[in-house]
């Protein structure tokens, strides 16, 4: 075995079903006295429980969170932190509800306590990506992990199909690209191999009955461990593709990764035969037509065209992608890189 380095990042993690009811308890274990929730419409009524459960302790709920993270809003939502005095923040939905939470963590060092909704990951991650003037800057800091994270198998049965499979395909990029990371380790990766077995089995299945608790279960575990993948080691060409193509087209995010991902891993394939193993242990012999072909199960677009990508952009994407890139373990070769943008384009199969 290659030298390695492994760090463990202490996160409580309460998973389980009707775990929400379990965050006051989790605010008192804090020390916590006046909490402000965020989250966004979808889970008003969850967070309005919350608030409910949480009596005193509740400073505010806060449901304006939008994807991306803009300044703006942070900004909005810190004027109510110095309103009501909030030590804390609880932070109820999707990635988008969670990037307002890290945001404003950063900002107070508050602790922060994640009760995801979607697959996405971050509530796992040190990761932050804010947008300002239409910009996104990405910073990574431990003061933007968070302390809690509490997932509720029953607060996704209501995520919608179309949702729940790309979300979980978003998440199952976290776990492929740990596999090849430059500083992958033995840990993580038996998180990543675990982690992609659990959401490729799932989601075809909740997109089929997204009341499947089974199911759900499987997906949130999945989501879980991806996120630790993600919150562990560094991400490469599929992330900096997706961040550039998001941020350049305006494409949305999970269903991006699902159309970029056969297509990145295919690039990478020749140059890491070790994950290579691994992933076909899981996915079967071609893991990159495994992976387009899941993203077809779930009924999700493959093409970006479809998402709104203009047919003009991919030479832009390209020379983006190129500009600042990720660490990569095959070297980025301009032509290929568009040849593998353009396919993703077109929604082609992976070559
Ligand atoms: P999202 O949070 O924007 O949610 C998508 C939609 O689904 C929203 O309309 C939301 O209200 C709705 N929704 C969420 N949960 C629901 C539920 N259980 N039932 C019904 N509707 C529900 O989307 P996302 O894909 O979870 O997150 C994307 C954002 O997260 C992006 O801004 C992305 O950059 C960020 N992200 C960050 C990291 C990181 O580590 N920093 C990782 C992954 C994603």
């Amino acid at each position: 075995m290659n030298r390695f380095v492994y760090a463990s990042h202490p996160v409580r993690v309460v998973f389980g079903r009707g775990t929400v009811a379990a965050v006051p308890e989790e605010v008192e274990r804090l020390r916590l006295s006046r909490v402000l929730i965020v989250t966004t419409r979808s889970s008003a009524a969850t967070a309005e429980a919350v608030a409910k459960a949480l009596g005193p302790r509740a400073a505010a709920i806060f449901p304006g969170a939008v994807m991306h993270t803009p300044v703006a809003v942070t900004e909005t939502a810190m004027q109510l932190v110095a309103e009501t005095g909030a030590d804390g923040v609880v932070a109820i939905g999707g990635g988008s509800v969670t990037g307002l939470g890290k945001a404003i963590a950063l900002r107070t060092d508050m602790p922060q306590i994640v009760v995801p909704t979607t697959y996405a990951g971050s509530e796992m991650s040190p990761i932050l990506g804010e947008t300002r003037d239409g910009q996104k800057v990405t910073q990574s800091s431990e003061a933007i992990r968070p302390e809690v994270v509490v997932y509720d198998v029953d607060l996704t049965l209501g995520l919608p199909p179309a949702l729940s499979g790309t979300s979980g395909i978003n998440a199952l990029a976290h776990a492929v690209e740990a596999l090849y990371a430059p500083d992958r380790n033995p840990i993580v990766a038996l998180m990543a191999v675990e982690a992609i077995a659990a959401l490729h089995r799932a989601l075809p299945a909740l997109v089929r009955d997204p009341r499947d608790v089974a199911a759900r279960t499987d997906a949130l575990y999945g989501a879980w461990l991806s996120g630790v993948c993600l919150g562990s080691v560094s991400m490469a060409l599929h992330h900096k593709l997706c961040h550039t193509l998001g941020g350049s087209f305006d494409l949305p995010h999970a269903e991006t990764h699902t159309a970029v991902l056969p297509h990145a891993l295919a690039y990478n394939a020749p140059a890491v035969p070790e994950a290579m193993a691994r992933l076909a242990g899981v996915l079967g012999a071609d893991p990159a037509r495994a992976l387009w072909d899941l993203a077809g199960a779930v009924g999700a677009k493959r093409a970006l065209a479809d998402l709104g990508m203009p047919a003009d952009g991919i030479a832009l994407a390209a020379e983006r992608a190129l500009a600042r890139p990720y660490p990569n373990p095959r070297p980025l070769e301009r032509a290929a890189i568009a040849a593998l943008i353009a396919r993703a384009f077109a929604g082609e199969p992976p070559e």
